[in-house]
């Protein structure tokens, strides 16, 4: 099963259109929703989780930027800081897909971005914060500026 975590920027006419829904129906993609910013008449973000064959997954990409939505893996995001590593090890137990392992020759933690999901765990696990994840500017903007114009969440 392919998996892939994405973060999506909706243009404002996009939000009342059921688009999930295709994403369930029409291309048949299991979707996981790990976080959305959505309202009515509104630019908004989300965090999705798309699960199915890779051609479904890549489809079901394709029909959202037809809809003029942005698209980026949210694995672009993950970074690594080496300096702050001391290869420690835990996080190689949470990696679902392995992105993160130990080579045998030398015990050294290897981390290959093109494997990573976004999934977060090895974030939450790395006790010195050495694994990190970037949600930037895009997201606290929005949440900004509702706060400011009093809408309410
Ligand atoms: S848990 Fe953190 S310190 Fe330990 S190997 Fe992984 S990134 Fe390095
Ligand atoms: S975010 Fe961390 S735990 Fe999740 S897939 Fe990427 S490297 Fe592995």
């Amino acid at each position: 099963m392919y998996t892939r975590i994405y973060f999506f920027r909706f243009p404002k006419d996009t939000s009342d259109k059921p688009i999930i829904y295709h994403l369930i129906k029409r291309h048949e993609v299991e979707v996981n929703i790990l976080r959305a910013d959505i309202l009515p008449q509104r630019e908004g973000v989300m965090i999705l989780e798309l699960r199915g064959a890779k051609n479904n997954v890549k489809e079901a990409l394709h029909y959202l930027e037809g809809l003029g939505v942005s698209i980026e893996r949210l694995a672009t995001r993950v970074r690594r800081d080496d300096e702050r590593c001391f290869q420690c090890g835990a996080c190689t137990g949470v990696c679902p897909v392995d992105a993160l392992s130990i080579r045998r020759q030398d015990m050294a933690v290897i981390f290959d971005p093109d494997k990573c999901t976004g999934c977060g765990q090895c974030v939450l696990v790395c006790p010195v914060r050495a694994m990190e994840m970037s949600l930037g500017r895009e997201w606290f903007d929005l949440e900004g500026s509702r706060t400011s114009s009093g809408v309410s969440r």
